[in-house]
């Protein structure tokens, strides 16, 4: 049987070959192996002129200091750090957060872990098209919240917030702006100066890195505080302890620098995807768009099936790899906690599958995937 074609990017990405190769070189004794954190001799001190080169790949992506670059074993982890960190450094000045009911559970299970601390969180409910409005911002605020945070771009809908004019909001109402920019870094312009953003969570491996990497931008002016969550060495200037993972980090470094080359060929590359796959199945009743295309990126579509179940459908399509909205409890399959947050109706959340392109993708996988599915769906259809 051969791979089925992949078409899952949102969930996780290929590591580029280029990327590999420059990780490859930091792992073995003929290689860059030493502790970046040893100062005595000189193996250490490549390693560490290998993390630093690594540090200014990822900071000219988003247009920040190096120094503003902390180290974190993915986007969860910054999430956490962000969001655990920024509040207990604050909670002197307020307790008070705002977020969304469509984040990434990395995001939400923090702000619910949070509110067992004593803090408060506001949940705001997006519109249909997946995104908070500034106005509603604006109304969410109080004279205690220190910290709104909105992700970028939504993992399972592709939706972009306006960010600048979100961070406009925190920043009058005196809070300061977190973005979860896992799924937009690499794919639109994350300028961390132009849109006022004051910490950033990234990770490698929606970028064609690896997995187990990522990085927390922390903004030095004005000063964002945060209490470390992870103690012991004081490395990342206290705010993140433990040895640096050299080749992982390497590997985000190479995988951002060349997201900073080939983002907008590759852009151009999946709306072309994005284009044909849709005009493929145009002609096939009762399909919904749970994405709203207008506000999105090209590389993640959201589609509801009308008269299908999206797990037979899941089954039924063999040879693509995607995934659902849902979530399997063992007893019951839930619809994603993300389509229902829009207002997506109970049973055509259950009939919703999320397509995501990305740069390995190419025509002949997605004419695969639009002859599978037009199969797919009539057969069980009848
Ligand atoms: C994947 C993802 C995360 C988690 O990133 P990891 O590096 O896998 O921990 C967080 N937020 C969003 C929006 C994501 O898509």
């Amino acid at each position: 049987m051969s791979a089925p074609v992949y078409l899952d990017y949102a969930a996780t990405s290929p590591v580029d070959p280029r990327v590999a190769e420059a990780m490859s070189r930091h792992l073995t004794q003929d290689g860059i192996f030493a502790n970046p954190a040893s100062r005595s001799h000189m193996p250490g001190w490549l390693a560490e002129q290998a993390v630093e080169g690594a540090r200014r790949q990822v900071a000219d992506l988003i247009h920040a200091d190096p120094r503003e670059i902390v180290w974190t074993s993915g986007a969860t982890e910054a999430d956490n750090l962000a969001l655990v960190g920024f509040m207990r450094a604050n909670r002197a000045r307020g307790r008070h957060l705002v977020t969304s009911i469509i984040e990434h559970k990395a995001i939400v299970d923090t702000a619910h872990a949070l509110e067992t601390e004593g803090f408060e969180v506001t949940w705001l409910t997006p519109g249909p098209d997946g995104r908070v409005t500034p106005t509603q911002l604006r109304e969410a605020l109080r004279d205690d919240t220190v910290l709104v945070s909105l992700m970028a771009v939504n993992n399972e809908l592709g939706c972009i917030h306006d960010l600048k004019a979100l961070a406009e909001v925190a920043h009058a109402g005196g809070a300061a702006f977190h973005v979860d920019g896992a799924q937009a870094a690499g794919k639109l312009d994350l300028d961390v100066q132009r849109l006022g953003i004051d910490l950033l969570s990234l990770s490698a491996h929606k970028l064609y890195g690896p997995k187990g990497i990522g990085a927390l931008f922390v903004r030095r002016h004005p000063d964002i505080r945060l209490e470390a969550l992870i103690h012991g060495g004081g490395h990342e200037r206290g705010m993140r302890s433990g040895t640096l993972a050299t080749h992982q980090i390497v590997g985000m470094g190479e995988a951002f620098a060349l997201a900073q080359q080939e983002g907008e060929a590759d852009q151009a590359h999946i709306a072309c995807l994005q284009t044909r796959f849709l005009n493929g199945l145009a002609d096939l009743e009762g399909i919904h768009r749970n994405t709203d295309t207008r506000v999105a990126l090209p590389n993640i579509v959201n589609l509801a099936f009308d008269g299908v179940d999206g797990e037979s459908l899941l089954m039924a399509l063999r040879n693509i790899a995607i995934s659902t909205g849902s979530a399997c409890n063992s007893a019951s399959v839930e619809p994603s906690y993300v389509l229902k947050g829009i207002g997506v109706p109970h049973a055509r959340a259950l009939a919703s599958l999320r397509f995501s392109f990305g740069r390995f993708a190419t025509e002949a996988d997605v004419d695969t995937a639009i002859a599978e599915l037009r199969h797919a769906v009539v057969a069980l259809r009848r």
